[in-house]
């Protein structure tokens, strides 16, 4: 069983290195420039062990307690590994204790009281010895605005160029770039060109916010034509979820 898993993972893996090679070629980049986020949540840590063994260094979660369970099931599969974790996911301001011993990038920061909590935490758990780096966060830019999605859009009081603002004048946070999500109904090419534009809008005012974290199982090849620097694949990878979500 384990090892048909393995193989199964083994070829997904193949395949969506084939398609992010042949988005990469098209539009005439190196496929070193993007980075490949296995999103694991609902796929149990056995799954997981086994990207690791394939090769698959980044693992993106959105469940703050699923994933601190996840992080100590890995680590005791996996002894010497040393995962990156990415938070995806809506982070509850009450859940940001949870995940500081372990995350490495918050990927969905959008709004300023979810940074100053960060903050807050943060220094404590430097105190605490829980943590010792800065919490790398993307901000997620919206495309329409749709709360469900989550995101904020780019101008405004509590939009993505103020709350980078924010952000940069925290040591305890590393501003790293923008996250989104493309709308389900939208054209693709129009939801992608305006998430690069709010990408280089950024990067204008903040020159260390280079990354842009787009595209997903659908929708990854259009992300990349439009300068995504890093993508988030879950179902094309993994397949059918395992376990249920709490
Ligand atoms: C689940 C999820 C993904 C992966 O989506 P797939 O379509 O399964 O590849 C990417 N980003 C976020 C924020 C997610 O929640």
């Amino acid at each position: 069983m384990s090892e048909e898993r393995r193989a199964e993972l083994q070829r997904r893996l193949a395949a969506v290195r084939g398609r992010i090679e042949a988005a990469c070629a098209a539009a005439g980049r190196d496929a070193r420039e993007v980075a490949l986020l296995a999103v694991t949540k609902t796929v149990p840590a056995a799954d997981v062990a086994i990207l690791l063994d394939l090769g698959l260094a980044a693992f993106g979660e959105n469940r703050a307690q699923e994933a601190a369970a996840k992080v100590g099931e890995v680590a005791r599969l996996r002894p010497l590994a040393d995962p990156a974790w990415h938070f995806v996911g809506v982070l509850q301001r009450n859940k940001v204790r949870m995940v500081l011993p372990w995350v490495t990038r918050v990927e969905s920061v959008d709004s300023a009281r979810l940074v100053d909590t960060l903050a807050t935490a943060i220094r404590r758990a430097r105190d605490e010895g829980v943590r010792k780096d800065p919490v790398r966060v993307l901000l997620q830019y919206s495309v329409d605005g749709d709360p469900a999605r989550g995101g904020v859009r780019l101008e405004g009081p509590d939009g993505l160029l103020a709350l980078a603002e924010h952000v940069a004048g925290r040591a305890e946070l590393q501003l790293d770039g923008l996250m989104s999500v493309a709308p389900l109904d939208a054209d693709p090419d129009v939801a992608f060109a305006d998430i690069a534009k709010a990408a280089v809008r950024l990067r204008a005012e903040h020159p260390g916010a280079t990354e842009l974290s787009a595209g997903m199982s659908g929708d990854l090849d259009v992300a990349i034509r439009y300068g995504s620097t890093g993508v988030r694949v879950g179902t094309a990878l993994v397949g059918e979820r395992r376990i249920a979500s709490q």
